[in-house]
């Protein structure tokens, strides 16, 4: 009983120095180890440590050795290490779950770091790639990737949104002078075409010059737009061409034909004729068509320095703009419509530039 009685003690000091969650275990243990052994105790299952071992204590005091017979301490000792046997498999049990509790802890902490680790790293990547320049190339006339967005989309695109000197303008308060004719060397050419998604664009075989002061340059394409990009004393019409030339140093000069409802266009309809039936498709057709077809009668034009009035916006365009509009028919509008019922940029703020016009 000696025996049993320190085993006890020992079992108790090894509980109380575990986790608090074994404490209800030990106490549980205790009362049901001392209660074969003590007939005089209560057996209650709130009975706390301290007494049961107080009671074994005194019972085993109370026990007289002289009474006790032989077969009567053989069983003792049988129970005795029945009871070791049963408190060291308890305690054996109480140790494996409390390991495990840890373990399975542990593994818990590892799995929430490594995913703590995981939602920095795509926070970092996020941030990246929110401060890393944008490259897109995709643009339109409305929503998202409109004109307002065309700074937003692409870093070389920034004049689009921060520029002075944008196009189109609404073109009024011009200084009217004795503006020189602009010199057209055109002649019928050779030329390709495509909807490239924006509009229908040709571009025209070499040899097409205008001459601007000293300058020449020469016609590299024309396309269309609807409505027109430029108004004329807050008026715009209902379609524009704009013929793009490039002098030999890279200058770019632009002249605008406002075009108008009346009689067909000559050169519209060989365009027309001749679309690609699929966007992004070149075509090249075997007839020519001649620039000079373009224009109006009259040659007088307001002339102001602007961009390009599509990404990426570049400034230092001389923008050359017929005051007299052309006429194509109701149906080569209609046709266009139904392709691009809307591609033009808004008009730009002037910003006190200078805007000269033909007397
Ligand atoms: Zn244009």
């Amino acid at each position: 009983m000696r025996h049993l009685i320190a085993l006890l003690a020992c079992s108790f000091v090894t509980m109380s120095a575990s986790a608090n969650d074994i404490e209800p275990s030990a106490a549980r243990l205790a009362a049901s180890v001392s209660r074969p052994a003590s007939a005089a105790l209560p057996a209650k299952a709130t009975i706390s440590p301290a007494t049961a071992i107080a009671a074994s204590a005194k019972k085993a005091v109370l026990v007289p050795a002289a009474a006790a017979s032989e077969e009567k301490d053989g069983k003792e000792e049988e129970a005795e290490v029945a009871l070791s046997a049963k408190i060291a498999e308890r305690l054996a049990e109480l140790r494996e779950r409390q390991q495990a509790r840890a373990t399975a802890a542990a593994r818990a902490k590892k799995v929430a770091d490594a995913r703590r680790r995981q939602d920095e790293q795509a926070a970092a990547a996020a941030a990246a790639i929110a401060a890393a320049p944008k490259h897109g190339t995709v643009w339109s006339y409305e929503g998202e990737t409109g004109p307002a967005n065309w700074s937003k989309i692409n870093v070389d695109w920034g004049k689009c949104g921060t520029g002075n000197r944008q196009s189109p303008i609404d073109i009024r308060d011009g200084i009217k002078v004795n503006l020189e004719q602009i010199g057209f060397d055109y002649h019928p050419s050779s030329f390709s075409e495509v909807n490239n998604g924006h509009t229908i664009s040709v571009t025209v075989g070499g040899g097409n010059f205008i001459t601007v002061g000293n300058q020449t340059y020469e016609l590299q394409e024309f396309h269309f737009h609807r409505p027109s990009e430029e108004r004329v004393n807050g008026k715009g019409t209902e379609m524009v061409i704009h013929m793009v030339h490039r002098s030999a140093e890279g200058k770019v000069a632009i002249v605008a034909v406002l075009l108008e409802r009346g009689q067909p266009h000559r050169l519209m309809q060989t365009v027309w004729d001749n679309l690609p039936l699929e966007k992004f498709e070149t075509v090249s057709p075997s007839v020519v068509l001649d620039p000079l077809d373009a224009l109006p009668e009259k040659r007088e034009y307001f002339t102001y320095m602007g961009s390009l009035s599509e990404p990426p916006c570049t400034e230092g365009v001389l923008w050359l703009v017929f005051k007299q509009p052309r006429q194509a028919s109701p149906a080569q509008m209609a046709l266009f419509s139904r392709l691009y019922p809307l591609n033009a940029r808004p008009v730009q703020s002037t910003g006190g530039r200078m805007i000269k016009e033909s007397n």
